[in-house]
């Protein structure tokens, strides 16, 4: 027989909302035991937004460095090319992501949450069992945290196995393929597509849709499409992949355009990135009597299931599918658990494309503001014309912020921005949504010379009418 324990909160799922949710128990002073089969950071850190980000950033550095070889550039000249070793990148964000989850371990010892390491299965709402290293372990729960997170969609054609992978592969590749067929251009497919690209990889991408991210205004996708033709990135719009063909000619992707043409493309390596399914089998969920929501688990503006005292957040509830959705989750379940009456209700959840250019895009569009009916003013403002971007050689690729408001009262609805580095700027434009503030607000809050973010002030005077520098 194995050992028993009860808890008054149980988490399960050791990403970055249950891990979160686990540490603000902790300091609210709830006895908190969370479970986790993998290593503490979920996804995100172990296999999605943290390694993404690190193998972005090399290749990034490298694709520059590559630009001062020969007549040079910016007075930097190399007189040999450097070289790349794909394995030494993967060691190197490794040890990034071995940092970042001893960090979680010490956090949550700190906050005395007890963790589990196992595969946690449901017998009923709050009572599960974990079969550790150390043999079985019950759990009886007061409250129940469910955040098991998601994982990547198969197609039924193309089964995973060691050429048709997924991101968590990807991610951890040892050699550099040569050709490299992406199916799905959403946002993870185009950051590791535009990342391998930069690395030296052939890159072609298929895609159903008529358009790249299509989740994203066309506008703001404009420049991400530019920098793929511009580097020699086929993207096969309208076209289906179907299967992998091995023959004596080696790999090829087998996929059909609209038209009912069918392509054989040469590969070593197929990733597919068509999109995340929540967590929803293996670990008990039809034990636990919670009503779905189609594939997710339906919560209400609480987090809150149709079960008493059991709680579901971050990837298993629904779109976004977002590690910062699923942390904001967390602590406020935790909050609620505590006693502390919370909503969620965020003004606008920040999405983040870390392809070349960054995308930002918070709040509202124009196009969505007036579809629900408010009649709005937008202002722009090009990074051409932003001195911090010239200095970074980052005002020629078509980017530029945009601040879309209320026509009448000059609320601010929605920021846009697409352009080298936005994503740093992301924390001020969800700020500026958050606190209501309105054109005048922003155009003038003073904003240090020179930087990207004066692209903000200048953008929200474009929609006033007078923008100064363009
Ligand atoms: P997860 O992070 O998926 O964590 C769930 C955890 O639960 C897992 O560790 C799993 O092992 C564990 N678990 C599940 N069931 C059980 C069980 N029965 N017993 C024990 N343990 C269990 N988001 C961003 O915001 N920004 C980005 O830049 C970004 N980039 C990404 C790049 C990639 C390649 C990928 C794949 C994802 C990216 N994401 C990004 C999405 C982000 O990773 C997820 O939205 C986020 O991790 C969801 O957090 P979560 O806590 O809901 O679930």
């Amino acid at each position: 027989m194995g050992t028993q324990i009860k808890t008054q909160v149980l988490v399960v799922g050791g990403g970055p909302g249950g891990y979160v949710a686990a540490i603000r128990c902790g300091q609210l002073g709830l006895d908190t035991v969370l479970v986790e089969a993998d290593r503490l950071g979920g996804t995100c850190l172990i296999r999605g937004c943290i390694p993404s980000k690190a193998l972005i950033q090399v290749a990034g550095k490298f694709e520059e460095i590559r630009r001062h070889v020969g007549d040079g550039t910016q007075g930097i000249r190399l007189d040999t090319p450097p070289q790349f070793d794909l394995g030494a990148a993967v060691r190197w964000k490794d040890s990034v992501v071995d940092k970042l989850d001893a960090g979680v371990n010490a956090l949550l010892k700190k906050a005395r949450v007890r963790t589990v390491q196992g595969w946690a299965v449901f017998s009923d709402a709050k009572t599960c069992t974990v079969e550790t290293p150390d043999g079985a372990l019950r759990i009886d729960a007061e409250h129940v945290i469910l955040a098991n997170g998601s994982r990547p969609v198969e197609l039924p054609g193309l089964p995973f196995d060691d050429v048709v992978v997924s991101s968590t592969e990807t991610l951890a590749l040892e050699r550099l393929p040569q050709r490299v067929v992406v199916v799905g251009a959403g946002y993870i497919g185009l950051e590791l597509g535009i990342a391998l690209r930069k690395m030296g990889a052939q890159v072609t991408i298929v895609e159903t849709m008529e358009r790249i991210l299509a989740q994203y205004d066309p506008v703001l996708t404009q420049p991400v499409a530019r920098w793929l033709k511009q580097h020699d990135v086929t993207v096969l719009f309208r076209c289906k992949a179907k299967t992998l063909k091995r023959g004596k000619q080696g790999i090829s992707l087998q996929a059909e355009t609209a038209s009912g043409e069918n392509l054989s493309l040469p590969c070593d390596r197929v990733l597919v990135t068509v999109g995340r399914r929540p967590l929803t089998q293996g670990w008990g969920l039809e034990n636990m009597a919670v009503d779905m929501d189609g594939n997710f688990v339906k919560v209400d503006d609480r987090c809150h299931t149709s079960m008493r005292n059991v709680w579901a957040i971050g990837d298993l509830v629904g779109e976004p599918m977002l590690a910062h959705k699923a942390s904001a989750q967390g602590e406020m379940v935790a909050e609620i658990i505590a006693g502390v009456k919370r909503r969620f209700d965020p003004v606008a959840i920040p999405a983040v494309c870390f392809t070349d250019p960054e995308i930002v895009s918070v709040g509202l569009s124009p196009t969505a503001a007036k579809a629900r009916g408010h009649e709005v003013v937008t202002g722009n403002f090009p990074f051409a014309a932003n001195g911090r971007a010239l200095t970074l050689q980052a005002g020629a690729d078509g980017g530029f912020v945009r601040v879309t408001a209320r026509k009448d009262n000059h609320v601010v609805l929605g920021i846009d921005a697409v352009g080298a580095h936005v994503s740093d700027l992301s924390g001020e434009f969800s700020h500026a949504l958050e606190m209501g503030a309105r054109l005048e607000d922003l155009a003038l809050t003073i904003h240090a010379h020179p930087t990207l973010s004066e692209a903000l002030p200048e953008a929200s005077l474009a929609a006033l009418g007078h923008a100064i520098h363009i």
